[in-house]
């Protein structure tokens, strides 16, 4: 019956013992769903109210200079925590699509130019904060995914390193191939994490640093993310930090 799951498990004692246990976890995948749907609805009613509230605050904003001071502090508040609204729902409809959609047919995806791109943009962001962004390209030119997944993971990652490395910092993205799988390593050395967060940091909403992560624009969803879309392309990630060193991100995904 596909409503119901089951789970087996089978205990050898001696020759003769044998216990069969059978747990019934059909409630908890019904909760489990039900949680997905919730988040997705959420998100998606608080989308149209958001908008509309930033429209309101964009206009005032063109008018700005008609109020005092005070007020434009508040305006200029008022943006930026709307933004930030804004990028968390996003964020949050993104991983729900991730849970929910089922599988596709996977396609070519040329990961080369896909990181050049993305590398340009990161540069962008770094602006005047002289960041020095190196690419390696040496791995295969194609994986089979999912183009906009992939997209999402690796900027996530590359624009973490921009956002936790003081100016003028270095970040090496590297594309290569190792032991039948293709790896993108992205390593910086910026702030590093210290090493009782690593195991936490692809839950949502888990900051090493909070105020660190708000200051920078962060929903802390971006690791959440990654770790679906790698999950999704049968791939894994693996974090090596240290404080004060820097960090390295490595995304594997088997040939
Ligand atoms: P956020 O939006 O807060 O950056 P993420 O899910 O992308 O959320 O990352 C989770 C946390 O992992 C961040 O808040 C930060 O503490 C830590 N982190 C991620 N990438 C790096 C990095 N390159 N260097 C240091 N800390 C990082």
């Amino acid at each position: 019956n596909k409503n119901q799951h089951l789970m087996f498990s089978i205990t050898l004692f001696g020759r003769r013992d044998r216990l069969l246990l059978v747990h019934d976890v059909t409630r908890l995948k019904q909760l489990e769903e039900m949680r997905k749907d919730f988040v997705a609805n959420v998100s998606h009613e608080l989308r149209t109210p958001l908008t509309v509230l930033s429209g309101y605050v964009e206009t005032m904003g063109m008018a700005a200079e008609m109020l005092p001071q005070r007020w434009q502090r508040m305006l200029s508040q008022m943006s930026e925590q709307s933004q930030r609204m804004e990028a968390i729902i996003k964020d949050l409809l993104a991983l729900s699509r991730l849970e929910t959609t089922s599988k596709q047919q996977p396609l070519p995806v040329a990961v080369k130019p896909l990181l050049e791109q993305i590398c340009a943009d990161a540069r962008a962001l770094s602006n005047d904060r002289g960041h020095r962004i190196e690419l390696q390209l040496s791995g295969p030119a194609n994986i089979a995914g999912f183009s906009d997944e992939l997209r999402s993971a690796f900027s996530n990652l590359i624009f973490n390193a921009v956002k936790y490395t003081p100016d003028g910092g270095e970040i090496h993205v590297e594309w290569v191939e190792q032991d039948k799988h293709a790896c993108l390593t992205v390593r910086d050395n910026g702030i590093g994490i210290a090493a009782h967060h690593i195991p936490r940091l692809t839950e949502r909403f888990y900051r090493a640093d909070p105020s660190r992560s708000k200051e920078t624009g962060g929903t802390g969803l971006g690791l959440a993310i990654v770790k679906h879309v790698l999950m999704r392309h049968g791939g894994d990630l693996q974090i090596d930090s240290e404080m004060g060193k820097g960090s390295t991100f490595v995304c594997r995904f088997p040939l």
